[in-house]
């Protein structure tokens, strides 16, 4: 039996395939490479290009494959850009995963683990953030996330498709070998951006708002490596695989960093000076965002490895020290 990732040659999705056939899963992945790269996907993977969104083409991936879950990170997740295409992000994000789950349905495949994000709860109330929590959404990417969950919810209830929903924190990180690493075009997370100029790809770290309501008036961020975020997937495949019922858990590691830290942490880590500047405020960033994740451990088991946020930027050095154009493919 396989298992289908949607979006494996991702940032997140490469990671969760590496460790996949490490474990010795069978795997089958699907991205149409408008952000991924062929080249992050393990050969042992058996690779089909095309949308998640074309169901004669997804069709044809079920009828090939023995698909007994579904992984799904296929997705568009810049806030700003959600801002200005609200559209493209229903659109990709949420009647893409319609399309899936329709397909899942014809095929009878009653199981998927979701990707889905801090960003549906908002503005929140109070951290760490429970899973109980309000979710309400100050961005159309986190809008089209929530629905995702909600869509999975009564799909549930109808076709009795059970999911896993996984609500990522700050994501970050490499394998350790530093063969695979993060390379969105165009990038706009914290840490690749400061190894970035950290590698002199760019002058210097702009740090969005030095006047939020923290200790050191920059935002505050929970940071998860990417292995461990993938090994948390394997373990939700394994609960559903268990005949468990759906169910939502936050993934981080219930400490925040601000983003002061993580430039003085990305110092200590590369041994450069990595020059930085306060910059305006990036609209739509909360003050901090904290996740609580003892349901995960309690409930899933899982054990992140990495507790320590020079060790996690280590790991990211490794690749964009080495790879400073990332897959050289685009
Ligand atoms: P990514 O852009 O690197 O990976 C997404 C992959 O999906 C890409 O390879 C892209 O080509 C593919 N894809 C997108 N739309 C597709 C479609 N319609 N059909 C087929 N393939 C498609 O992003 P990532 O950082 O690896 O994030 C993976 C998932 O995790 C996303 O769903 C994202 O919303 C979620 N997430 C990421 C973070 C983070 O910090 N990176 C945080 C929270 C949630
Ligand atoms: N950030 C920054 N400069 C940059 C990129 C990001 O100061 O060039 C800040 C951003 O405003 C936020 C934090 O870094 O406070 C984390 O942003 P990122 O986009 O990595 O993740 P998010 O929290 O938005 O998911």
């Amino acid at each position: 039996m396989t298992v289908l990732v949607l979006g494996g040659a991702g940032y997140i999705g490469s990671h969760m395939v590496d460790r996949l056939v490490d474990q010795g899963s069978d795997v089958a992945v699907v991205d149409n490479l408008v952000k991924g790269h062929r080249a992050a996907v393990r050969p042992e993977a058996r690779f089909y290009k095309g949308d998640v969104r074309d169901k004669d083409f997804m069709r044809s991936v079920f009828r090939q494959e023995d698909i007994e879950a579904v992984v799904h990170f296929a997705a568009f997740s810049i806030v700003p850009e959600s801002m200005q295409q609200p559209l493209d992000y229903f659109d990709n994000n949420t009647a893409g995963l319609i399309s899936v789950l329709e397909v899942m349905n014809e095929f009878n495949v009653k199981r998927i683990v979701f990707s889905s994000t801090a960003a549906t709860y908002g503005t929140p109330e109070r951290v760490p953030i429970k899973e109980t929590d309000k979710q309400e959404p100050i961005n159309p990417y986190g809008e089209s996330k929530l629905m995702m969950e909600k869509i999975m919810h009564w799909s549930d209830l109808a076709y009795g498709i059970k999911f896993v929903a996984l609500r990522y924190f700050n994501v970050a990180g490499a394998k350790a070998d530093g063969s695979i690493g993060e390379d969105h075009g165009p990038e706009t997370h914290l840490v690749p951006i400061v190894l970035q100029v950290a590698n002199g790809q760019r002058d210097k770290l702009k740090i969005f708002g030095s006047d939020y309501d923290t200790p050191d008036g920059t935002n505050v961020r929970d940071y998860v490596h990417v292995v461990d975020l993938a090994d948390a997937h394997i373990l939700a495949l394994k609960y559903l695989a268990a005949g468990n019922d759906s169910n939502a858990f936050n993934l981080g590691s219930a400490t925040g960093f601000s983003n002061r830290q993580i430039l003085e942490a990305a110092r200590k880590a590369t041994g450069k000076e990595i020059p930085a500047e306060d910059a305006p405020r990036r609209p739509g960033d909360p003050d901090t965002l904290i996740a609580d994740s003892s349901k995960a451990r309690k409930v899933l088991g899982w054990k992140p490895q990495y507790d320590d946020i020079e060790k996690i930027i280590a790991t990211a050095w490794k690749w964009h020290s080495t790879h400073p154009n990332g897959y050289n493919d685009k």
